[in-house]
């Protein structure tokens, strides 16, 4: 038997992963990254115990809608699994500029491109249009994507306090005119359920000529007219230059896209990394992505039922006055304060068969630990009884 010659155990990198905290207290409080063996509906299953999913985006419930299954299942049968690499490298596909097109058309902008997932999408409205020499000012509540994307890009950022647009205003104040700005914001705030003051941050994007770019991944399909989403409920399509958003919520499919004028989608397919070197979209996903959005448009019936359900669940959490961070949308976290409380409300709502997620601080803020949860069109009455109950149920243990 051979001996290495060297103790791989020494490595600094191997201590690190042997000793690292963080993992070591996931592992024992067993909160992510769970296996469900079976899934209908709303419903999961876990080691033989049903649960209502609680926690995943599928805002219009079409996960299992049978015409998006046809579409993602036909694609694969005409196209294969793949195109096996980025569109620079080996081409696009017919279907993946189909999509492009309808997207482009339903968010009111010139052009589109289609990536593999929503975090590529939203990095790359950002490294796609940000020089160096630019200064970005950020919500300091955006999502990581967009964060990989600010860090990605070299330039300076200023973060604000999140959905404040004046204290957007004073950091402008001292910022060279002349200096390129590009403004990131979220329209649905994915942890917090708030919509960006998007009107406010507007009006200053036109004083100080600023680009702007907005991550939609929670307002598409949930605000304006058939979920085109939160530059369409505020009637500033027009104003805002990039819209960049996720498949993996309402058009329950992966992927994602970033949606401008033509010129500026050619301009990110030769700046943007993410654009460049990952390989295409597959066809199912590309072609299950299409399949939901003709359903937004056609079906009108998933909206609606998904604002029933949400006032009904917003009442249960007001009765109970569990505090909702004042979420105005389907992304409604029940605020809790403290780690072990967030802790023992998720264990108890478990306990009933209903699946969330524990938020906490250096993921949220210091004092908002909490439990994240997001209402489908597809929860059932039924469903929404249980629920009802869990809460109650959860607020008696905490
Ligand atoms: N942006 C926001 C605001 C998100 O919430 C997410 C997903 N959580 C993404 C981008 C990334 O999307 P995906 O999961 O499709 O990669």
């Amino acid at each position: 038997m051979a001996f290495p010659l060297f103790n791989k155990a020494k490595s600094p990198v191997i201590q690190r992963i042997h000793s690292d905290d963080a993992t070591r207290l996931r592992l024992k409080y067993d909160t992510y990254y769970h296996i469900f063996d079976k899934q209908e509906g709303t419903r999961v299953w876990k080691d033989g115990k049903e649960f209502i999913m609680l926690s995943s985006n599928d805002y219009l419930g079409l996960a299992q809608h049978p015409k998006i299954k046809e579409a993602g299942s036909e694609a694969i049968k005409k196209w294969g699994s793949s195109t096996t690499g980025a569109r620079l490298a080996n081409g696009g596909r017919s279907f993946h500029r189909e999509l492009e097109e309808e997207l482009a058309a339903f968010v009111g902008k010139e052009a589109c491109h289609v990536f593999s997932a929503g975090y590529l999408a939203c990095a790359s409205s950002v490294t796609g249009f940000a020089d160096r020499k630019d200064i970005l000012f950020a919500d300091k509540n955006l999502h990581s994507s967009l964060w990989s994307g600010i860090k990605l890009s070299g330039a300076r950022c200023e973060r604000f306090s999140h959905n404040h647009p004046g204290h957007l205003k004073e950091l402008l104040e001292y910022e060279d005119e002349k200096t390129p700005k590009i403004f990131i914001f979220e329209g649905v705030y994915s942890m917090e359920g708030h919509i960006a003051k998007l009107p406010e941050f507007i009006k200053l994007a036109e004083e100080y000529n600023a680009f702007v770019v907005l991550d939609d991944a929670h307002g598409f399909g949930v605000l304006g007219e058939q979920g085109r989403g939160t530059a369409d409920h505020f009637n500033l399509t027009n104003e805002v230059d990039v819209i960049c958003a996720s498949f993996s919520k309402s058009l329950a499919g992966s992927g994602g896209f970033v949606a401008a004028t033509q010129d500026a989608i050619d301009y990110m397919r030769s700046h943007s990394k993410q654009a460049i070197f990952s390989a295409a979209i597959s066809p199912s996903a590309c072609a299950s992505a299409q399949a939901a959005l003709r359903i937004m448009q056609d079906e009108p019936e998933h909206q609606k039922r998904l604002v029933k359900n949400l006032e009904r669940y917003r009442k249960i959490l007001s009765d109970l006055k569990l505090d909702i961070w004042e979420s105005e949308t389907p992304a409604i976290p029940i605020v809790l304060g403290e780690k072990e409380k967030v802790y023992y409300f998720w264990k108890a709502l478990q306990e009933k068969g209903i699946y969330t997620i524990i938020s906490i601080a250096p993921g949220v803020p210091p004092g908002k630990d909490l439990i994240r949860t997001a209402i489908s069109a597809s929860h059932t009455d039924e469903d929404l009884d249980r629920i009802e109950e869990a809460m109650h149920y959860a607020c008696s243990k905490i």
